[in-house]
């Protein structure tokens, strides 16, 4: 809802100055616009192996991939799915696909084949690139559909998969000149957004180059990175806070990137000490083993300099702990979401340990707006008053993929990307996450989408209706409980219900509980009434 003209805008703005922030370049070449400066430094470490790969030798692997692209038949605007861990191959595959002018489709490798299949062919994918892994679960739908594979660890003669150094060994003499727009897609990861289903998200060279400026270009006393620094990227790289924020930030700065395949907690004591990392970028489930893991102790982890969590909020208490155990360390959260760039708002990078105050995200970044919204009447809100988070500029994605009707609910007339979180802004202009308004459940950091397995429980023909919200948990933050109301006559039960959904989705997605009900609230308009539900959880309402 808009407000009414003659009422005051209370719009929330970076105390820096805005910068000028070169839209007008394709991702890749702004990423690599200060190559001449590290041509010779370390720009992706292989956590695993140890392997390291120069800024020099990763822009020409960029080059000789976009070459070898073409030699597949892959064009400017064809969409290229990665299926793959953390690994420097993703960083090469990324950045030589952006190259190309090509759009990349990021998937979690977890996702079970019906999860997979369904980001392929939305997204009409023309290419996969995997990993000898997860080659089963793709090649069927893959030659159903006409999708080429590329794996970065089969063997050469395995039948319909072709390997990596079909993209590597290219000439990169024969790479085409490709003309990008700034408002082409690029990437386009999966978000369900405020509501429904996960829906592909367009983002633009110019989103993701104005999100990369904002923490990483110009003066500025909160300077995420520089050329000195070494990133740990243990977070997953097909979520758009490892990739933008981590990936190509540290690009951008000349940073080496630390590329972690998995979490393990001694591991990754070891890597933090023997790289000397400097920024460590988590969610609270990791900072949470961390500090919890009496290992810690047991290694030098005074190179982090900074210390930030996002995708989900962290306790004031797990705060206090990694203060005491990191007291030098610049400790904050920051607040993005996919749709409207990773980190919107962050202040957690200072050289000085300034951080943000417990339990904020810090301030709006530069060259943004930032506004409060009253959820009922849609006016502006002034400090210290809840409302929804509302978040504007060339940051916010062009839209949803194929979903017009979606884009429009989330973008207004205004260009104001509404972002189904309710805060506050306090005095000194931080931003205080308090709710979400919006369907969504994280796991860990990880997007569940309600609607995506409410679906999937009536379509089963014992159930006969079905509501999924969250439930508070202590490892994962939140985890999917379903309310259901079996068919007549049905006897279905709770371990049958959990196990027709485990088939069908990731690990996270798994339904935790499943309480029996007579009818699922609604509201006329046949909206599920979930804080109805999740009322019942918090008040102990509930049987199975
Ligand atoms: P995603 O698009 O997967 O990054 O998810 C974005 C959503 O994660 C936001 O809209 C919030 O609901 C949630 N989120 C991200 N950062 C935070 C944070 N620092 N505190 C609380 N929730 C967060």
């Amino acid at each position: 809802m808009s407000p009414a003209p003659t009422q005051e805008e209370f719009i929330f703005r970076s105390k820096l100055p805005n910068i000028p922030i070169p839209t007008h370049l394709p991702l890749h070449s702004y990423c690599f616009e200060n190559l001449s400066k590290f041509h010779h430094r370390p720009c992706l470490i292989n956590g695993d192996t140890g392997e390291t790969l120069t800024y020099a030798e990763v822009h020409l692997t960029v080059r000789k991939i976009v070459a070898g692209l073409n030699s597949l038949n892959i064009h400017q605007g064809d969409v290229i799915m990665l299926v793959l861990r953390n690994c420097p191959q993703f960083a090469l595959s990324f950045l030589g696909a952006a190259h190309r002018g090509a759009v990349i489709t990021t998937a979690n490798p977890f996702y079970t084949t019906t999860e997979l299949a369904k980001q392929a062919t939305a997204t009409k994918s023309k290419l996969i690139i995997t990993q000898s892994a997860y080659v089963e679960k793709i090649k069927h739908f893959a030659k159903t559909n006409d999708i080429k594979i590329v794996s970065i660890d089969s063997s050469t003669e395995e039948e319909d998969v072709l390997h990596f150094s079909v993209l590597t060994q290219a000439n990169e003499n024969d790479a085409p000149d490709v003309k990008i727009n700034p408002d082409d897609v690029v990437a386009l990861p999966f978000s369900s957004g405020t509501s429904g289903l996960p829906k592909g998200v367009m983002l633009t060279h110019k989103n993701l180059v104005t999100t990369i400026a904002q923490l990483v270009d110009g003066e500025n006393p909160h300077q995420y990175t520089n050329c000195e620094d070494v990133l740990l990227c243990v977070l997953p790289m097909f979520h758009i806070y490892a990739l933008n924020s981590i990936l190509l930030c540290g690009i951008r700065s000349g940073a080496a990137v630390l590329i972690v395949q998995k979490f393990e907690i001694t591991t990754l004591l070891e890597l933090i000490q023997k790289y000397r990392v400097t920024v460590a970028s988590f969610v609270p489930p990791i900072v949470l083993a961390l500090v919890k893991s009496g290992e810690s102790n047991r290694y030098d982890l005074s190179s982090i300099r900074a210390m930030i969590t996002g995708a989900a909020p962290m306790g004031m208490e797990l705060e206090e702990a990694v203060k005491a155990r990191l007291p030098k360390t610049t400790l904050g959260q920051g607040y993005g979401m996919t749709e409207a760039g990773p980190l919107s708002i962050s202040l957690a990078f200072a050289k000085e340990p300034l951080g943000t105050k417990p339990g904020a995200c810090g301030t709006v970044v530069r060259n943004a707006e930032m506004k409060i919204v009253d959820t009922d009447t849609g006016a502006s809100l002034p400090k210290n008053k809840p409302g929804e988070i509302c978040i504007r500029g060339t940051k916010v994605m062009k839209g949803y993929l194929n979903d017009p009707e979606a884009t429009k609910r989330t973008i207004d007339q205004e260009g104001w990307l509404h972002t189904g979180d309710i805060g506050f802004i306090d005095d000194d202009d931080e931003l205080f996450i308090v709710d979400r308004l919006k369907e969504l459940i994280k796991y860990k950091g990880y997007q569940v989408a309600p609607a995506e397995l409410e679906a999937m429980l009536i379509s089963h023909p014992n159930i006969s209706d079905a509501a999924v919200v969250p439930m508070k948990d202590e490892a994962a933050g939140e985890v999917p409980v379903a309310f259901v109301v079996r068919s007549n006559g049905s006897k279905i039960t709770e371990d049958e219900i959990k196990q027709y959904i485990s088939q069908q989705v990731v690990f996270y997605k798994r339904i935790n509980k499943v309480f029996f009900t007579d009818t699922i609230p609604k509201a006329a308009s046949g909206k599920i009434l979930r804080k109805e539900l999740t009322a019942r959880l918090s008040e102990g309402l509930v049987s199975t």
